[in-house]
């Protein structure tokens, strides 16, 4: 009778030490929300729609020292999260491609990205913390007038695309010219959607744009003929859609995950604190890494909120 008890201890601890040691991270929720935020203006004085250099540098800090970790955008609507564990993904989208979201400056005769630039501000900051990740999408206008012409630098634009893609970083659809998608009959819709591309690939050959972030947050009035098709001999798909405001975002494992309206958080100095207090006190709200991007893992209470069809095979683990 001994024997079958201590046996039984032995055992029941044997079945404890396992699972220690097949336990993946705690805390890890992968059905929680992200953090799409969208800046506009790097530039002075910082006002509704610009984010001065330094304060996009605070930004930046605060996320890192939040444990957000970037994430690109394709990533999060292919399901692919490579942050690690106990880490929060965050993307970061700029629109419009205003002069002070790249700028590149002569320096001893060389040509370098302006540090007071959104990129030279990411890539200073990335250079201190590469553990950071490196991803953003420039949602760009091709053929806006000028100073929001492909950042406004004419002599320099195949550069800036070209660099901007060796370099980890996305470009996604924002019209030719920011057009405002609800005014207009699908044959200006779908050729404002196909120019756009056609005019980036005149520098990046073959570059497809895979997201598309709606001009004043405006659908067309049907909403295939943003999603994908053709015209002037060039076929388009964006496999998500972007709002300009709705906060954060669901998890692309989540069933409320919705590529066609993915909702964006502006960040400008309140919106930005406002989520990220919003997480501080409700962590059971936020996306946190299991650091393995073949695994979804959650705690089994939530287990009604994954989404049947994951957007890739993935393997399901259930935590306590
Ligand atoms: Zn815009």
């Amino acid at each position: 009778m001994r024997l079958i008890l201590v046996l039984l201890l032995l055992l029941t601890a044997a079945l404890i030490l396992a699972s220690f040691v097949t336990a993946e991270p705690p805390g890890a929720n992968e059905l929680g929300r992200i953090m799409i935020l969208e800046y506009h203006k790097i530039d002075y004085p910082e006002e509704r729609w610009t984010r001065t250099p330094e304060n996009f540098r605070r930004d930046l800090e605060t996320l890192y020292a939040g444990g957000y970790r970037l994430q690109s955008l394709s990533a999060l609507v292919e399901g692919r999260i490579t942050v690690p564990a106990g880490t929060t993904p965050v993307v970061l989208t700029f629109d419009d491609s205003s002069p002070g979201q790249f700028r590149y400056v002569e320096h001893n005769g060389q040509l370098e990205i302006d540090p007071k630039s959104g990129v030279g501000v990411l890539e200073d900051f990335i250079k201190e913390k590469p553990e950071f990740g490196r991803a953003a999408t420039f949602f760009v206008l091709p053929g806006a007038d000028p100073p929001n012409r492909f950042f406004n630098q004419p002599e320099h634009v195949t550069r800036k695309l070209r660099w901007l893609v060796e370099h980890g970083y996305e470009l996604g659809n924002h019209t030719l010219w920011h057009a405002n998608l609800g005014k207009y009959d699908e044959p200006v819709v779908r050729r404002q959607l196909a120019d756009a591309q056609i005019w980036v690939q005149r520098h990046i050959p073959d570059y497809k744009f895979r997201t598309l972030a709606l001009p004043h947050g405006v659908y067309p009035r049907e909403v295939g003929w943003a999603l994908s098709g053709s015209a002037k001999g060039t076929t388009y798909r964006h496999e998500a859609i972007l709002m300009v405001a709705g906060g954060a975002a669901h998890s692309p494992f989540s069933t409320r995950f919705d590529p066609v309206h993915l909702p964006r958080i502006q960040a400008l100095g309140q919106e930005l604190t406002y989520w990220l207090t919003h997480f501080d006190k409700h962590p059971a709200d936020r996306f946190v890494s299991d650091g393995d991007p073949t695994t979804v893992t959650f705690p089994k209470s939530l287990h009604d909120r994954l989404r049947p069809n994951l957007p890739q095979p993935l393997r399901v683990v259930e935590r306590e």
